[in-house]
C-alpha cells in the first residue's frame, strides 16, 4: 500500500554525500512524500504529488528523516542518579564509575536487561530516533558480554562489542590478561551477534597499544571498528581510529591540530556527544573547528546510566546549536545523515528515493524548532519502515489529518 504525506511545511531530505555529490542539509518547502513498500518512492512539491492509496495531511508540519543515534549503551541494569547529583555538587566524572553499572548488570536476569533495553528503545522511538546503535560493555565476562550483544541484536542490527569498556575489578592486577580475554574467548562469543568492535581509549581505560590490539582482533573476526576517543583529555584515540579505518571516532572533546587534520582527511566520522558534556559539566567539543576543517560530524546521545542518561536527540541538537555553534541545518544533518555515515548506512538518515521510509514529523513548521524550542516534546509522529504512528495511534487507510489520526478518527 502506498502512502502520500502531503501539505508538509518543510520536508528535510538531506544529501547524504558520496561520490555523486557533497553531503549537505537539503529541504523542500510546501512538500509531499510518497511511501511505497516501506521505502521513499517520491518527494517534491505538494502541488505535483502523485496519487496514493492513503493520504495523510501534515497540516504544515515539518517532516525529517528519523534520527540516527550512532552511539548508545542500552544493555545495563541499575541507575546512577546519586553519582550524577554528587558530580553536580562538585565531584569530577571518572571512567571508573562504569564499574558500579557492571556489578548491577552482572546480577540482573536476561529478562530484566531485555525489559530495560526495550523501554529505552521505545523512549528513543517516541522521540524520533528510528535507528540506534547499541553497545555491550557492562558485562565484562565472557557470558555477560555474550548475552549483552545477543540482547542488543534483538533490538537493532547496529550491535557493538565493547568488552574493552573498562578493565573489570577482578583483572585490576592483570590488565594484559583482560585484553587477551577481550581479544580471545570473549570476542569469539560475541562476534556472531555484533557488527562493530569498539574500545574506550582513554586514561583510566585502555591505552593506545591495548586499544589497537582490541580493534585488530575484532577486525580479524569480521567486525568493523569504532573508537571512544579523546573524551577526557587529548590522547591517541582519534589517530588510532583513523589509522584503523574506523567508521567513527566518538566524543572528540579534546583534539589537537593533527587530530582535526586526520579526521578531515579520512572517512572516519567525528561523532560528538554533547549530552555527555552537559551531564558531566565539561567543556563542549569544538564542532566549528571540525566542520570548518572539512570533517564529517555526527551527533549522538551516548545514552547510558553514567555520563549521560538522556535518549533525546533533540537535546543534542539544541546543545550543538546553542553551545557548539553549529547551525540548525548542520545539527539536524549531523543527527540524521551524519549518524548514518557513522554507521556506514546509506539507507537511512536521508529521504531520497529508495531510502527506508523512516521519518519523524514535528509539531512545528521547521527543523529549527528543535533548537528554538528546547526541552519541548516536538515529535508529532513517526514512520518506521513505512508504518506510521501519530500521537500514539497507528496511521491506517484513507484520507487522514494528523488531528484525525490522533483522535482515532
Ligand atoms: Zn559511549
Amino acid at each position: 500500500m502506498s502512502v502520500l504525506i502531503t501539505n508538509i511545511g518543510e520536508l528535510v531530505t538531506n544529501r547524504p554525500g558520496d561520490q555523486a555529490g557533497a553531503a549537505a542539509f537539503a529541504a523542500v518547502a510546501g512538500a509531499a512524500l510518497v511511501i511505497d513498500d516501506g521505502l521513499v518512492a517520491w518527494t517534491g512539491p505538494a502541488s505535483r504529488a502523485p496519487a496514493a492509496d492513503q493520504v495523510v495531511d501534515a497540516g504544515g508540519r515539518a517532516v525529517l528523516p528519523g534520527f540516527v543515534d550512532s552511539h548508545a549503551h542500552l544493555v545495563f541494569a541499575g541507575e546512577r542518579s546519586a553519582e550524577f547529583a554528587a558530580r553536580m555538587a562538585g565531584l569530577p566524572y571518572q571512567a571508573g564509575g562504569i564499574r558500579s553499572t557492571v556489578a548491577a548488570t552482572r546480577q540482573a536476569s536476561d529478562d530484566q536487561l531485555r525489559a530495560n533495553l526495550r523501554k529505552l528503545a521505545a523512549e528513543m522511538l517516541a522521540q524520533g530516533i528510528t535507528t540506534f546503535e547499541c553497545k555491550s560493555g557492562y558485562g565484562l565476562t565472557v557470558p555477560d558480554e555474550a548475552r549483552s550483544v545477543a540482547l542488543a541484536a534483538e533490538a537493532t542490527p547496529e550491535v557493538t562489542y565493547l568488552g574493552a569498556h573498562v578493565v573489570p575489578p577482578e583483572f585490576a592486577a592483570d590488565r594484559a590478561g583482560y585484553v587477551d580475554l577481550v581479544c580471545g574467548a570473549m570476542l569469539e562469543a560475541c562476534a556472531p551477534h555484533a557488527k562493530w568492535v569498539d574500545v574506550f581509549c582513554e586514561r583510566g581505560a585502555f591505552d593506545r597499544d591495548e586499544a589497537a590490539a582490541v580493534l585488530a582482533a575484532g577486525q580479524a573476526a569480521g567486525l568493523q571498528p569504532r573508537v571512544h576517543a579523546n573524551q577526557l583529555a587529548e590522547g591517541p584515540g582519534v589517530q588510532l581510529a583513523v589509522q584503523a579505518g574506523a567508521a567513527s571516532a566518538d566524543h572528540c572533546t579534546h583534539l589537537d591540530g593533527a587530530d582535526v587534520d586526520a579526521l578531515a582527511s579520512s572517512d572516519t566520522v567525528a561523532t560528538l556527544l554533547p549530552g555527555v558534556e552537559f551531564s558531566t559539566r565539561q567543556p563542549y567539543p569544538d564542532a566549528r573547528r571540525l566542520l570548518d576543517a572539512g570533517a564529517t560530524v555526527a551527533l549522538a546521545t551516548d545514552c547510558n546510566p553514567g555520563s549521560c542518561f538522556s535518549s533525546s536527540m533533540a537535546l543534542c541538537i539544541a546543545l550543538a546549536v546553542r553551545e557548539m555553534h553549529m547551525t540548525t541545518q548542520e545539527a539536524v544533518w549531523a543527527a540524521t545523515a551524519g549518524g548514518a555515515r557513522a554507521l556506514r548506512r546509506t539507507d537511512v538518515g536521508h529521504l531520497g528515493v529508495g531510502a527506508r521510509a523512516d521519518l519523524v514529523m514535528l509539531e512545528a513548521p521547521s527543523h529549527s524548532y528543535l533548537a528554538y524550542r528546547p526541552g519541548v516534546p516536538l515529535v508529532a509522529g513517526f514512520w518506521l519502515g513505512g508504518r506510521g504512528v501519530v500521537g500514539g495511534q497507528q496511521v491506517v487507510g484513507g484520507q487522514q489529518t494528523v488531528e484525525g489520526v490522533r483522535s482515532g478518527g
